[in-house]
């Protein structure tokens, strides 16, 4: 419904500003009550400007954010998104403050429908279910996000072909917990299933997923990975949170670290290229030195290529939320640069090979860099992603004309985090 704003990328020429907010780590709801006290500063310029916040904080605190921060105008939950222009016209027409932040019925879910992009963009993350069913104990997003809808298989298709028409050749299909998708649907495909009918969109060309749970991590999920599906990635991002069983059991997560280990060895015998990452979490209350040490065991034996890792923090009405927070936020630090460290030992060690080998990349811009690894000016140099989601940036000779396409690119060098090349003739 449109209501009569234009987007501008200047705040102090807004008249309506929306912040979408996060909440799993209490870091960033502290960021967003900051840049909420940054944008209400406007409001002694502009009378017409409302403030809104949504997403998880939204949900989260409901109408008592109304109350900590008295210029707010709207606050709306992720469920709420399509009652938006009618909030917008009640603060704005009738001077009223609202908070909408109920979460919907299954059946009474709408979802948005995606539209038609022209940002150019090559690779799009393309929703498939909202939600989450698991309930790990230190976990806010079941509160904040809601049981589990996945969207109906017909659309995710006719979505994925949209977003294709578009320009785009590579879509990352997202859930909090994606591998249950079409589990709340009768006669709904399952997850491959759905992987499959994705792979059939004429003229994409890869497809990606995030984030599985290793409880879904099925049988059926693994074989997807044994090369029939010529466009899904050989990348799967499963977070284990921890190595320890006892913490595992606190966590609430469904598994242990053997059976975890057991799916790894499953996913590289039906897929011996595939790249893995996780999440880990360090100082989950309780966690004793020789417990987090076997977090570190886990890092040595299973060898991600690369790891997202976090200190615990206390989030409310969480399980893990009546658990005293015990573990000293200096302790948690140390524990977090350790597994760090370590990790990026094993990142250079899996990155090492590369060089030399010829990837393919999907080029998807100009890079952030224009000098080559030996301090040379490169002019215009591109970026891109290999299979395995690892960055290459290469220099393209002032050609911008390769976005979007697939190329051979040779690896001369490893940085930190992402690997320089050469483009091969063609
Ligand atoms: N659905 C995903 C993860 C969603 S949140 C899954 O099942 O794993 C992303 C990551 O944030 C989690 O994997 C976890 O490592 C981290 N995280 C979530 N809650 C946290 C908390 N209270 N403290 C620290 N890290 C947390
Ligand atoms: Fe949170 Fe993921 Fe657990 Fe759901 S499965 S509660 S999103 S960590």
């Amino acid at each position: 419904k449109p209501i009569g704003y234009l987007p501008t990328d200047d705040p102090s020429m807004a008249d309506l500003v929306l912040l979408n907010t996060c909440s799993v780590r209490d870091k960033a709801e502290h960021k967003m009550m900051s840049a909420l006290g940054r944008y209400a500063r406007l409001k002694e310029y502009n009378d017409e400007l409302l403030l809104g916040v949504g997403g998880c904080v939204a949900s989260q605190e409901g109408e008592r954010l109304l109350r900590k921060a008295p210029y707010l105008d709207l606050v709306f939950g992720p469920d709420n998104i399509a009652q938006l222009p009618d909030l917008v016209f009640a603060a704005r027409q009738k001077n009223e403050r609202v908070a909408i932040t109920e979460f919907l019925k299954r059946d009474e879910y709408e979802w948005i429908p995606l539209e038609h992009q022209s940002s150019g963009q090559v690779s799009a993350m393309l929703t498939v279910m909202k939600g989450c069913n698991k309930f790990c104990s230190f976990c806010i997003v079941p509160f904040t996000r809601g049981r589990e809808v996945s969207k109906p298989s017909s659309l995710v298709v006719q979505e994925t072909k949209t977003l294709v028409e578009s320009g785009v050749k590579e879509v990352m299909l997202l859930g909090q917990n994606v591998n249950s998708y079409g589990r709340d649907r009768r006669g709904e495909p399952k997850f491959p299933e759905l992987l499959a009918m994705v792979n059939d969109v004429p003229g994409l060309e890869r497809i990606r997923f995030t984030t599985s749970h290793p409880w879904d991590c099925t049988d059926d999920l693994i074989r997807a990975f044994d090369g029939r599906l010529g466009k899904l990635c050989e990348y799967f991002h499963l977070p284990v949170q921890s190595g320890s069983d006892t913490m595992l059991k606190k966590m609430r997560r469904g598994y242990t670290l053997e059976s975890y280990l057991h799916q790894v060895e499953k996913l590289r015998g039906a897929c011996p290229e595939i790249s893995m990452s996780t999440d880990i979490i360090v100082g989950f209350p309780g966690e004793t030195e020789s417990q987090f040490e076997e977090t570190i065991n886990l890092l040595e034996t299973v060898r991600f290529d690369r790891i997202f890792s976090f200190a615990y923090s206390e989030r409310p009405n969480t399980a893990a939320s009546r658990l005293t927070d015990d573990i000293a936020p200096v302790v948690k630090a140390e524990r977090l640069q350790r597994v760090q460290a370590l990790q990026a030992k094993i990142t250079a060690e899996a990155m090492a090979p590369y060089k030399g080998k010829v990837v393919q990349v999907l080029v998807e811009g100009p890079s952030k860099h224009a000098f080559s690894p030996d301090g040379s000016w490169n002019g215009l140099q591109l970026t891109g992603r290999t299979r395995t989601n690892f960055v290459v940036n290469f220099a393209a000779g002032g050609s911008s004309g390769l976005v979007g396409q697939l190329l051979d690119v040779k690896i001369t060098k490893a940085m930190q985090n992402s690997f320089y090349g050469e483009l091969m003739e063609t």
